[in-house]
């Protein structure tokens, strides 16, 4: 009778983790590296592939051991030139990974950025989110994470001539609440055995998990931090993120939390503000906006919001996002203005939704 055992996905262990089970197997401690080099900077399929192995060392992991990857189904291309890729996961259900180009005037593409998920859904139930009005279904391990970027990384040399440049984790999900998995990921993307991309190209985006912000400080991955704010009182907050009404998570905790790791990492924050019409954009608001600016270094990140059906948000006009921005320029604050992108591929800000997710 033949004995059944468990087979690992290799990609879905941390370094550390990977070194273990390498060792464990009798292996040299070296072939750890090799193996790491082989998944992350090769991007293998099959072990078969790792050549610098013996192989009786390819069988013997061919037996215990795959590695897991990300299914690629399809890809929705925006008249803009955003690309929106759906990814099926082993469970069947989907995630979405936008690679957004930044065009110069002779339409060369000067910069591109890709805005991974980190989880199926979001539990986090912010009201004008579509991915939050899915609900929570389950978190990417760090292979899928780091396989986005890298299918990514392929896909903008392929189309635009040029590899990804920037990285966000603004996708489906939040980041946070899958801490692990996210760390790791940004280590298989850094690592000089990986993609050796540089932490200052990649930006963690936070609904604003303050215990989980002053970790991030600790953890000394010198990426760069977002927090969604959307709001800058803790009435209008807690009336769009039901994570505001908590009292750890409130704008008092976020501030010390900002606080801590600013002065923890040397970086600025960068505040998300999604543009609401008639809810968030009066002058009262960015005054509001202004004061929550000073409680540490940072920036803010105007987002003009993407209407998603059933939300009842709509856009801010031009006209008011003009009288927004002067008065907090005068203030002092850096503010920059994010335009939506792959709208018609609802790829943009807030509308990730992985179509087709099997009931
Ligand atoms: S805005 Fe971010 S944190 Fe809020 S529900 Fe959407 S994905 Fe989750």
């Amino acid at each position: 009778m033949m004995e059944s055992h468990e087979v690992i996905d290799l990609k879905s262990l941390s370094r550390s983790a990977l070194s273990s089970f390498i060792e464990g197997l009798g292996f040299p401690k070296y072939r750890a590296d090799q193996i790491f080099r082989w998944m992350y900077q090769s991007g293998v399929a099959e072990f078969d592939e790792m050549t610098n192995l013996p192989l009786a060392d390819r069988q013997r992991l061919a037996d215990v051991a795959f590695l897991g990857s990300l299914k690629m189904i399809r890809d929705f291309r925006s008249s803009d030139g955003t690309i929106k890729i759906l990814f099926a996961l082993p469970s069947a259900r989907k995630i979405e990974t936008v690679l957004i180009p930044d065009f110069d005037s002779t339409g060369k593409a000067v910069r591109t950025t890709v805005c991974v998920s980190s989880q199926v859904g979001c539990a986090m139930g912010c009201t004008f989110c579509a991915t939050g009005l899915m609900g929570f279904h389950e978190n990417l391990d760090s292979g899928q994470i780091f396989d986005q970027v890298f299918y990514a990384n392929r896909l903008s040399e392929q189309t635009f001539s040029r590899p990804v440049s920037n990285i966000v984790y603004m996708g489906m999900g939040e980041p946070f609440l899958n801490f692990g998995a996210v760390l790791d990921s940004v280590n298989k993307i850094t690592s000089s055995s990986g993609l050796e991309m540089a932490p200052k190209r990649i930006t963690i985006s936070t609904v604003g998990l303050a215990a989980r912000i002053r970790d991030f400080a600790d953890a000394h991955t010198r990426c760069n931090l977002a927090v969604s704010l959307h709001a800058p009182t803790d009435q209008k907050r807690s009336s769009i993120m039901p994570i505001n009404k908590k009292r750890k998570t409130d704008l008092e905790a976020l501030k010390g939390a900002v606080i801590y790791y600013t002065g923890r990492t040397g970086l600025p924050v960068t505040y998300e503000y999604c543009m609401f019409s008639g809810f968030n954009d009066s002058e009262a608001d960015a005054l509001a906006l202004a004061a929550v600016t000073k409680w540490a270094p940072s920036k803010v990140n105007l987002i003009m919001y993407n209407p998603v059906d059933s939300t009842g948000f709509q856009r801010t006009e031009e006209t008011q996002l003009d009288r927004f921005i002067r008065i907090l320029v005068k203030k002092r604050i850096r503010v920059t203005v994010r335009r939506s992108r792959g709208q018609d591929i609802n790829a943009a800000c807030g509308q990730l939704a992985a179509e087709n997710l099997p009931a």
